[in-house]
């Protein structure tokens, strides 16, 4: 099979379907692999390595998209790409459908088999192909606290772990899922006093046993989330209510009751912000201040360690991505009911149930 791989082109996006170690992988089944010039140069992975890994470098997206069996992307394609987009090909990509009839609607008259990311599943009820963009998340929201708490950057000035004879700062993480446990970690890691809130106990008593008391487990209320907020020098949101908007559990009453200073890191904002006070902003210009407390509401996080967010992207499409080429679309998905979940448009008909009750269409 020809698999392409064009250079992104939404705005301020570096990251890259194939990595060169992900070519090789295709290559060694004996595929064909085309990737566009400089498609993961901003990254650090150079056409000299995808060349060394077996691709063929090609000039223009066009030429691929004319060539290629399957494409291989992260973002969604915009509309010049989905015009390219022909029947009897494979695109193999995040689409986030349900919001965007106009991409749906490109994509059914294109005729290809879109197979969207985030709607492959597993056998723990988990998605996949989603959960490595949570994990970067977590983690970096801890990182982006820890940069706010710094005077210079707006924050009370304090340092999360601490030091011997003084006390660590304390983080409050709501919602203790693949983000909060990331970045429990990663809050743990540096020496934090972390406090963790879920609305259910199974998972909480998971935590306790992952995390072995070197945390507090605190079953989710509002008495819980005002008690804690209010002594927080870091507080990251990073609930989901699968399906719907995220509730707004931190309120602007809660953030005036929080220490002059402190930061909070809304992750959930990509489904509205579960904090009262949030609202979406950008890699460029990541935080505002509400009553003293700094606000970090970036919407698309991986994007800012595209590099970290490329190679774990790419481990986890991978399987699926071998399974696509090695045994063909159709008979991938037959044999593979979690990838079957993944296909959202097939030869001109929208085939998630999501997507079409989001675009008020009949399956
Ligand atoms: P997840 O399903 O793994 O975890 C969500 C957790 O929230 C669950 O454990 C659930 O029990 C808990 N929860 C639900 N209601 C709650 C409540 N009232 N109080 C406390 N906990 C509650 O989801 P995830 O993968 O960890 O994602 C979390 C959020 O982060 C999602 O909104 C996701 O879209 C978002 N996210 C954002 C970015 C970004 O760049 N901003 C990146 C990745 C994920």
């Amino acid at each position: 099979m020809l698999i392409g791989v064009p250079k992104e082109i939404k705005n301020h996006e570096y990251r890259v379907g194939l990595t060169p170690a992900g070519v090789k992988e295709f290559v060694t089944f004996s595929h064909e692999v085309w990737v566009q010039t400089d498609a993961g140069n901003a990254i650090g992975f150079t056409d000299e390595q995808y060349i060394a890994a077996g691709a063929k470098i090609v000039v223009d997206a066009a030429s691929i998209f004319a060539s290629a069996d399957m494409i291989i992307k992260v973002k969604e394609p915009q509309a010049q790409e989905c015009k390219m987009l022909r029947k009897g090909q494979t695109l193999y990509t995040y689409l986030h459908l349900a919001p965007d009839p106009k991409q749906t609607e490109l994509l059914v008259a294109s005729g290809a088999t879109c197979i969207a990311y985030e709607t492959v599943t597993d056998n723990k009820n988990g998605l996949p192909l989603l959960a490595p963009m949570s994990e970067v998340a977590g983690r970096m929201a801890v990182q982006a606290g820890a940069h706010y708490l710094e005077k210079a950057h707006g924050g009370s000035g304090t340092l999360l772990g601490g030091v011997p004879g003084v006390a660590p700062g304390k983080v409050l993480i709501i919602g203790g899922g693949v983000v909060g446990t990331n970045a429990a970690k990663m809050a743990l890691g540096l020496g934090a006093d972390v406090t963790i809130l879920d609305r259910s106990l199974p998972r909480l008593r998971e935590l306790d046993d992952i995390f072995d008391g070197r945390l507090k487990t605190v079953f989710s209320t509002v008495d819980a989330i005002e008690h804690y907020a209010s002594k927080a020098d870091l507080v990251i949101g990073a609930v989901l209510i699968p399906g719907a908007a995220a509730p707004k559990l931190l309120t602007r009453e809660h953030i005036k009751n929080m220490k002059e200073g402190s930061v909070v890191v809304d992750v959930a904002i990509d489904q509205g912000g579960c904090f009262e006070t949030s609202r979406a902003t950008t890699h460029q210009d990541p935080v505002y201040t509400v009553d003293g407390v700094v606000h970090y509401c970036v919407a698309n996080m991986p994007g800012g360690v595209a590099r970290t967010s490329t190679m774990a992207l790419n481990n986890a499409t991978l399987p699926f991505g071998l399974a696509l080429a090695n045994k063909g679309p159709k008979q991938a998905m037959l044999d593979n009911p979690h990838l079957l979940n993944g296909l959202n448009v097939y030869k001109g008909k929208i085939t998630y149930k999501a997507v079409t009750d989001a675009l008020g269409k009949e399956l």
